[in-house]
């Protein structure tokens, strides 16, 4: 019988195996750890810069400007110009 609240995922950020209680996290917890620190940096320069676009913020915060704007679609960060 299949265990349906524990799975095994292989992380598509750093490729390690690790264990997830159902809802899974998208990556193992120590990237995990720096995709929240990645956010937060974003957070912080939007609330030190208004109306900085997303260009700017990946030259300051050295976040690529792709994750910037996945995690401006799932509404961790407010909106901003590309
Ligand atoms: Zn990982």
């Amino acid at each position: 019988m299949n265990n349906e609240t524990t799975r095994t995922i292989r992380c598509p950020r750093c490729k390690e195996l690790y264990h997830v209680v159902y809802p899974p996290r998208q990556y193992c917890p120590p990237c995990e750890e720096k995709r929240e620190e990645q956010i937060q940096n974003v957070r912080d320069m939007i609330r030190e810069n208004k109306g900085i676009n997303a260009i700017e913020l990946e030259r300051l915060t050295g976040v690529p400007i792709n994750f910037i704007m996945k995690i401006m679609r799932e509404g961790e960060i407010g909106i901003i110009r590309q």
